[in-house]
């Protein structure tokens, strides 16, 4: 497939998705107690559409270099912590350890970079249709419904 990133074709890639909307409005609750005044804000957005496609694991990586240059860093502290020390029976779940969180960081990871990168390659176009707010799945998920008011007495 083509990346829409690089414009290149390979099969090295996978389909990203992001959210595109408007911030409505922001929802100031305050309350007091004996003690303060509490505020809470609620963003209000009108989400307008999402967007789907594809992103080759080459650009995926080039925009997350600083994250893995963190992962890596974590891993070879450890293994130089077993080296040091000849403490080699504890190699193998450690090793264990590194891979599932390396696959789980690639794959968390991967997920948020791909999203932003797409939103990234269409943010002009789409804040021509009036979207100024772009969000990851993750961000998407964590949103509250547009339509949903604070709790308020
Ligand atoms: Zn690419």
């Amino acid at each position: 497939m083509n990346c829409e990133k690089c414009h290149k074709e390979t099969p090295k890639g996978n389909i990203y998705t992001f959210y595109y909307g408007k911030h409505l409005d922001t929802l100031v609750d305050r309350w007091s107690t004996l003690a303060e005044v509490k505020v809470t804000k609620t963003y209000v957005y009108h989400i307008m559409g999402s967007y789907s496609g594809y992103i080759c694991n080459k650009c995926i990586m080039k925009k997350s270099i600083g994250s893995f240059l963190w992962f890596f860093l974590i891993v070879s502290f450890f293994f130089a912590i077993i080296i040091t020390t000849k403490i080699y029976w504890s190699f193998l779940p450690l090793l264990c350890l590194c891979v599932v969180f390396g696959i789980g960081y690639w794959y968390m990871g991967r997920k948020n970079a791909g999203d932003s990168i797409l939103a990234e390659i269409h943010e002009e176009r789409l804040q021509g249709q009036g979207a100024n707010h772009f969000f990851s799945r993750s961000e998407y998920a964590g949103l509250k419904p547009y339509t949903e008011r604070p709790y308020s007495k």
